[in-house]
């Protein structure tokens, strides 16, 4: 799917969910100021899933070395919050690597805070400036 080029968002949208907002419309309802709540409300739902995960790592690990495998839970909620693309806002790449953004080696964790999808230049960029540790897996 490709938004860049796509001039009108509302093709991006089910038939049913057309319907759903045109009605709301109608109705006199503030389709834009909706939107903005249910937005907000998601980025807050994903900061507190966050939250949640990065104490469910931590307490499974309980002190142990955990594994370099990232779990799927916080694969998963990387997806909604970046979707596939590179999480630097500016970059409009495909996301090739889930980049470690405080070493794991020195903080052996997996949470999410300090995890950030990259595409291969930026994670390039992010291992010039901390050139010791490059990890290799993908997503
Ligand atoms: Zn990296
Ligand atoms: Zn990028």
């Amino acid at each position: 799917m490709d938004v860049n080029s796509d001039e009108n968002l509302l093709t991006h949208l089910d038939a049913d969910l057309q319907k759903n907002l045109i009605e709301r419309l109608k109705k006199g309802i503030d389709i834009n100021q909706l939107l903005k709540d249910l937005l907000q409300k998601h980025d807050e739902e994903l900061a507190l899933e966050k939250e949640k995960l990065a104490e469910e790592v931590r307490e499974k690990n309980n002190g142990r070395k955990p594994s370099r495998y990232i779990p799927a839970a916080i694969r998963r909620q990387l997806r909604k919050e970046h979707g596939t693309m590179c999480s630097i806002r500016t970059c409009q790449k495909q996301a090739t690597t889930i980049h470690h953004t405080q070493r794991f080696a020195l903080s052996q964790n997996h949470d999410p805070k300090f995890l950030a999808p990259l595409c291969r230049e930026h994670h390039a960029i992010a291992h010039t400036i901390d050139g010791k540790y490059l990890e290799k897996r993908r997503w």
